[in-house]
């Protein structure tokens, strides 16, 4: 039965945290997250011209999300290219901040978000999504909140915070044993806009991951804001 965690965090406690908005210069947004080893970089277009024309819808703008995971970002070079994990992944993403933005605002266009995991740690559709979010609020696009998301989850008997990848893979008897909830929620209104769960949880541990996600994805909306807030000032 586990009662810490592998590198002594407490169980609410998610590893360091670091955001900044307006790393590429030449994008409309664009931001950095990291949740330690875990680094994320947006880069937001739009609303533009959508091409192809066909794709474009007549009463709002389409968000398209791009999730792609460096080959050198992990410790055994990845495929580079797209993947079934990729896809899943962007679309994902697409649909945990589509909630926030006032699509509605321009028709027929659309805006394209980036998403570059450049060092890879667990957590990392996380990391992007908030990356995301603070490039699409600097892009200076209609947003009613922002989206916080961070990843729960269970190893042994206990439900915490921002697993590391080391936790991921933690093996009891031979076999993995933790359990992985990515979730994100919506900065005010606290909406659930992502929740991706690997593994098994009772309803019970389920509950409690989601109470704890929500509280932590306040803290996250902290660092996001917080970094808003330091460009606006510069
Ligand atoms: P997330 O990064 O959102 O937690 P996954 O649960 O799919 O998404 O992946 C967990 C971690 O496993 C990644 O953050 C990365 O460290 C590692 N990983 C995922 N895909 C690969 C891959 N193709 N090669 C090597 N490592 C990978």
């Amino acid at each position: 039965m586990a009662t810490k965690r592998l590198d002594k965090r407490k169980i609410e406690e998610t590893r360091e945290v670091k955001a900044k908005v307006g790393v590429i210069p030449r994008a409309d947004g664009s931001a950095m997250f990291s949740f330690g080893d875990s680094v994320a970089i947006a880069a937001v277009y739009g609303p533009k011209k959508i091409i192809p024309a066909h794709s474009s819808k007549p009463d709002k703008c389409v968000l398209r999300c791009f999730y792609d995971m460096n080959s050198f970002s992990v410790t055994e070079r990845k495929r580079p290219g797209p993947s079934r994990r990729s896809t899943e992944i962007s679309f994902e993403t697409t649909k945990a901040l589509e909630p926030v933005l006032d699509l509605e605002a321009f028709p027929g266009s659309v805006i394209d978000v980036f998403i570059m995991i450049v060092q890879a740690d667990a957590s990392t559709r996380c990391a992007g999504i908030n990356a995301a979010s603070m490039a699409l609020a600097q892009a200076g696009l209609p947003m009613k909140e922002l989206v916080s998301s961070v990843a729960v989850g269970k190893i042994g008997d206990l439900i915490v915070a921002d697993l590391s990848k080391e936790e991921e893979d933690f093996k009891v008897k031979g076999e993995k044993s933790a359990t992985d909830i990515a979730t994100s929620f919506t900065s005010r209104s606290g909406k659930l806009t992502l929740l991706h769960l690997d593994g098994k949880v009772t309803q019970k541990e389920l509950k409690e991951a989601l109470e704890l996600a929500k509280k932590v994805s306040q803290n996250v909306t902290d660092i996001q804001t917080k970094a808003l807030k330091d460009i606006k000032d510069q």
